[in-house]
């Protein structure tokens, strides 16, 4: 079937409550989302992480290798897409364009075919996934040693057996919170932190050591995402495991990541690193190096859609008879249109979320929905 349109949705929102991080804040929502239709009217959709506009431009000068191209031949679109903009664009927006894109024309292979994306992946070896809450994040006013803990116990009350807690601003500010965060919440809850790379190699290390003793999960970005250096120290001098991979991209950037020994647990996010096409390969890469895999999941429920079609397939490492299974990322601060885009929304029970099941990535865009959000 050929392709014979590719259109953008750029979607913006303000927060009721603007929400920062350890090195920007926002007073709005954004995402760049790709609608692909071929030949007799049906239509896949995909979603760019990072930068909604700056996405669509991206896309938007893919258009001619994209029209007039078989849709189901989305390896050699993909391909064709990187090779053509591989000398600017290894990382970053090219690469978080081609991933809407592939998204887009995964959704359209399982509706044409009429089979959920994990099903044409090969699996499921799971049809429901854990997920942990994803939060925390600084208000303009009040006191986060009251308002994150409240709020982490509001997780724990809403079933969540894991929270994933933002550091990053002040190694003894940020261990004491820890400490507060972990009371809070009890010691059979599982507790990860995500410094969003605000540290250098020696504060991390001292925070990892700080905190030693509260049972953490995962410290993931510690330092900045292009210092695989620092990430090898982080690793080698705290106890710790440490994760990361949300701003890395593609089968090459990973291969890096795994070859070095750098990071304990990888996180590419499905929207970014370049699709559902390569975040398979990444993950079956990871597999063979013996490295946990736990996607990085932001933005709407077609993001979430396409994270949770991946996490239906990820191998088992080690395989046994209780195997450790991947978690679901599961972003809880305010986001106005991430369950309005989609007429059912994804939706977590107890802290677990099912795998769509329909065909393509399972779920049906809420046209209304996307026209209301959507900027001129
Ligand atoms: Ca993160």
């Amino acid at each position: 079937m050929r392709i014979v349109d590719v259109r953008t949705h750029v979607l913006e929102a303000e927060l009721d409550e603007p929400f920062g991080w350890s090195f920007d804040s926002t007073t709005k929502r954004g995402s760049c989302l790709v609608e692909i239709e071929v030949e007799g009217g049906l239509v896949g959709w995909g979603e760019c992480f990072g930068p909604a506009r700056l996405n669509a431009a991206v896309v938007a000068a893919f258009g001619k290798h994209l029209i007039g191209a078989d849709a189901m031949a989305h390896d050699a679109i993909w391909l064709t897409l990187y090779n053509r903009f591989r000398d600017q664009g290894q990382k970053g927006l090219v690469v978080t364009a081609i991933s809407g894109v592939d998204i887009a024309l995964w959704d359209l292979k399982g509706k044409i075919l009429g089979r959920p994306v994990h099903q044409i992946m090969g699996g499921p070896l799971r049809s429901r996934v854990q997920a942990y809450a994803t939060g925390t994040y600084r208000r303009g006013s009040g006191d986060p040693m009251e308002y994150i803990v409240d709020e982490v116990r509001g997780y724990v009350d809403q079933g969540f057996e894991a929270v994933k807690l933002k550091i990053g601003f002040n190694v003894a500010e940020d261990a004491a919170l820890i400490r507060a965060v972990r009371a809070a919440i009890g010691k059979d809850k599982g507790l990860m932190l995500d410094a969003n790379h605000g540290y250098d190699a020696l504060e991390a290390i001292a925070l990892g050591q700080a905190v030693a003793d509260q049972d953490i999960g995962w410290f993931e970005e510690p330092v900045v995402p292009d210092d695989l250096a620092s990430y090898r120290e982080v690793r080698q001098r705290q106890p710790i495991p440490v994760a990361g991979g949300e701003c890395e991209f593609t089968r090459w950037g990973f291969l890096n990541v795994l070859t070095t020994r750098s990071i304990d647990i990888l996180q590419p996010d499905t929207c970014a690193a370049g699709g559902l096409s390569e975040c398979k390969k990444i993950a079956d890469m990871a597999a063979a190096f013996g490295v946990r895999y736990v996607p990085h999941v932001w933005g709407t429920g077609i993001g979430l859609a396409a994270a949770l079609q991946l996490l239906a397939v990820l191998p088992h490492t080690p395989p046994r008879h209780t195997p450790r299974e991947p978690l679901l990322e599961f972003d809880r601060s305010e986001h106005p249109f991430r369950q309005a885009v989609l007429a059912s929304p994804i939706e977590h029970k107890n802290g677990w979320v099912d795998v769509p099941a329909g065909p393509g990535l399972g779920i049906e865009v809420d046209r209304t929905a996307i026209q209301r959000f959507t900027v001129a």
